[in-house]
């Protein structure tokens, strides 16, 4: 029996204090499993050393390494992406090239993904991560899941093996906005969740800001359905009743008591009630609305500069 084919998917932004020995631990592990790989590393645009050190890698291991250069920094849901394209493998595990993602487990996944499992996650824990960050989380996680269509799970990352057949379901989606977390429950199949400790950054630093993680929590919540749009409905109508009953008092005591002036600053709190929800509104329709005009844009996903993948014209966009 030939052993199976596995594909390692490592997006790389400015990597370099870490790449080499990314490289090193994830080989010396993959050589100990009973499967032939290779490792698929993209280059999200970095400006550091990283893609000087993939070539030479690249130049050490010419089999077993692929990798490809972005023209430009496209983000990470865009380097998996050109990874999962670029992977040929009877299945892919994805991982960060910073460690955080232990090489280890691999064989674990292996062993669930043979029983049968399409997918097969790492779940790690929040240990090391400050109480804020830990409850933020767990709050971002609650509410989402009572909102969104798809379930999004606390932990769970990219750090997962996919079969062939989950790899060519997630690209047969062509959605510029990828939001992968949605994206991979989205697909379903054969799902299964193990718990590692989470591990810090081996080296270099983390590029998650505050701002982005808030994006990136914007998207979670407005990706996978248009539930947001009903509120504007609920909205809508709550106001609307409350205002005719308000009318319909107005109209009793004015009959019964006969005109009276003062009533400025109920006026004033509802004008500028409904004018705040009236923009909170209209920012979110706005955002529906940006988000279709960048899928009918249909631009490439990425675009790559260099790769070392045969066949492929480096200089156009792989599609
Ligand atoms: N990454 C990427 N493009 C980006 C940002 C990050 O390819 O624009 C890669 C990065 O090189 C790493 C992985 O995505 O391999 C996770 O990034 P990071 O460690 O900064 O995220 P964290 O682990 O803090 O969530
Ligand atoms: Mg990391």
């Amino acid at each position: 029996m030939t052993p199976m084919r596995l594909s390692v998917v490592v997006p790389c932004y400015n990597e370099e204090m870490v790449i080499e020995s990314f490289d090193a631990k994830t080989r010396a592990l993959l050589d100990s499993l009973p499967v032939d790989y290779e490792i698929c590393y993209v280059d999200d645009g970095s400006s550091d050393r990283t893609l000087d050190l993939l070539r030479a890698l690249a130049k050490k291991n010419p089999a077993g390494l692929r990798y490809t250069s972005f023209s430009r920094n496209f983000g990470k849901e865009a380097a998996m992406l050109a990874g999962l394209r670029e992977a040929t493998g009877d299945a892919v595990v994805i991982m960060d090239a910073d460690l955080q993602h232990p090489p280890e487990l691999i064989g674990r996944m292996l062993e669930l993904h043979a029983v049968g499992h399409d997918q097969v996650i790492a779940r790690r824990d929040r240990s090391g991560e400050s109480r804020l960050r830990k409850a933020l989380g767990k709050a971002y996680y609650r509410m989402v899941n009572r909102w969104v269509d798809v379930e999004l799970v606390d932990g769970v990352g990219d750090f997962r093996l996919l079969s062939r057949r989950a790899v060519n379901a997630l690209l047969s989606m062509p959605e510029q906005n990828r939001f992968s977390k949605g994206l991979f429950s989205w697909i379903g199949f054969d799902t299964v969740t193990f718990d590692y400790t989470n591990v810090a950054r081996e080296a270099g630093e983390t590029k998650w800001r505050f701002g982005a993680l808030v994006n990136y929590g914007v998207d979670g919540l407005i990706s996978f359905n248009n539930r947001p749009l009903r509120v504007a409905i609920h909205l809508g109508l709550l106001l609307a009743g409350l205002a005719t009953l308000y009318a319909a008092w107005t109209v009793v005591s004015t009959l019964a008591f006969g005109v009276r002036t003062p009533g400025y600053a109920t006026l004033l709190a509802a004008i500028v009630g409904m004018g705040g929800a009236q923009m909170v509104m209209l920012g979110l329709v706005g955002e529906y609305i940006g988000r279709i005009y960048y899928e009918t844009k249909r631009r490439p996903h990425f675009l790559v500069k260099e790769t070392n993948a045969s066949g492929a014209d480096s200089a156009s966009p792989i599609r």
